[in-house]
């Protein structure tokens, strides 16, 4: 009988362990675009890297089994893999999508799909009932994020699964934020699981990547035949690299979110801080939601100053992190969305979701918490005596 192994173990033991042919302990890396066949009618195992490619090939076997599918694909970037399975939909075919979805699924949505007859509603997924009264007689997808970006909202993933299957359409879940180490969406019934492998899959802010998995066989294959139709797949070296950092993937998430929660106690405590979004909190709307479908909170919190003038000062003040769009690295990233990732949106949109002037999102690396604390500190408190000055000189 076969062994099973956990999480943190399969990483490492899995069937790539080491190279059948040579014994190597990495997967060696194929560059090469086509293959010999030694006669017409004779087939191998690959044609052409576009069809299957084997370092590829075992990133998608790696990422499947993680998963809990049966079937993994790689692509060149987060977004390929969102746009290849949003193919799977048709002229006339209408999707329910969370409203505080990724930019770059936005601009999918409303730009691209919209011109192909594929139309669309926003909800806010977190509130079951706004879903149910949106579903539509053509609605063949509801598509899900959580915990949202940059403001954390969860979505009760098995609830939204039981309206999707009742009335036949598919669910997708973009499980960018907290990866298989932590939350398994195949399990809870979803159909397409969706990543950015950029972020903490790889880890390392040297690739761009993305992946989906899927459990059921004929969606599988009607996915690999839009991967092979669409062909954004990702190439041997860099389906390399996001392999390699999957093997500190259960150690990374560890410690980042080991940090973010005390981190978010922290800034929970601090005078300045008007509000902060973790679904590890107690008070977060979604933390009894979110313990029941995840095993853990993740590495990204946001958390709002009073207004914009304190956001550059404290910014301008923080050393250790770098200021930058993107997350899930071994170094801290903090980023302004209100003139980064949501800088399209018009303001009062932004408002009316939240997204204030004041608000940061914060994503956890792997430096110690005494000196993330400290620079915090440090930072705001110089952010407050700056704003307390030019106060008292009248600027
Ligand atoms: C970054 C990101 C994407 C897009 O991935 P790319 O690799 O940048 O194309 C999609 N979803 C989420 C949640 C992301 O953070």
């Amino acid at each position: 009988m076969e062994q099973t192994y956990s999480f943190q173990t399969k990483l490492l033991h899995n069937r790539h362990k080491y190279d059948e042919g040579t014994g190597a302990v990495s997967v060696p890396v194929q560059h090469a675009s086509t293959f010999h066949q030694t006669s017409f009618d004779q087939f191998g195992d690959y044609d052409y890297s576009r069809s299957g490619n084997p370092t590829r090939q075992a990133l998608e076997e790696a990422i499947a089994e993680l998963e809990g599918g049966t079937r993994g694909f790689a692509f060149s970037s987060g977004m390929a893999a969102i746009s290849t399975a949003f193919l799977l939909l048709s002229q006339g075919d209408h999707v329910l999508i969370t409203e505080d979805v990724y930019g770059g699924t936005y601009r999918m949505i409303t730009t691209v799909l919209n011109r192909f007859g594929i139309e669309h509603t926003f909800v806010d997924m977190t509130n079951l009932h706004e879903v149910a009264s949106n579903i539509k007689e053509n609605t063949k997808l509801i598509y899900i994020e959580t915990p949202s970006n940059p403001l954390l909202k969860v979505t009760d993933i098995q609830g939204v699964v039981k309206l999707a299957k009742a009335h036949h359409c598919l669910t997708f879940v973009d499980n960018t934020f907290l990866t298989p180490a932590l939350q398994r969406p195949l399990d809870l019934g979803v159909d397409v699981v969706l990543h950015s492998a950029t972020k903490f899959l790889s880890g390392h802010s040297d690739v761009l990547a993305g992946l989906a998995v899927t459990k059921d066989e004929e969606l599988g294959k009607r996915l690999y035949q839009l991967q092979n139709s669409f062909g954004a797949v990702l190439g041997a070296h860099d389906s390399w690299l996001v392999l390699r950092g999957l093997k500190t993937l259960h150690v990374r998430l560890q410690q980042s979110s080991r940090t973010a929660q005390l981190l978010a106690e922290f800034l929970q405590e601090h005078e300045l801080v008007e509000k902060v979004y973790y679904p590890g909190l107690s008070d977060h709307p979604g933390h009894v939601v979110h313990s029941y479908q995840s095993s853990g909170s993740g590495a990204v919190l946001s958390f709002e100053l009073r207004n914009e003038e304190m956001v550059r000062q404290f910014v301008e003040q923080m050393k250790i992190p770098v200021f930058a769009v993107s997350l899930g690295a071994v170094e801290s990233i903090l980023s302004y969305p209100a003139k980064m990732s949501h800088a399209a949106m018009p303001r009062e949109e932004r408002m009316k979701r939240g997204i204030t002037d004041g608000l940061l999102r914060f994503s956890v690396g792997l430096e110690s918490f005494e000196d993330l604390i400290q620079d915090f500190q440090q930072a705001l408190e110089k952010a407050k005596a700056t704003i307390h000055l030019s106060r008292i000189n009248g600027l």
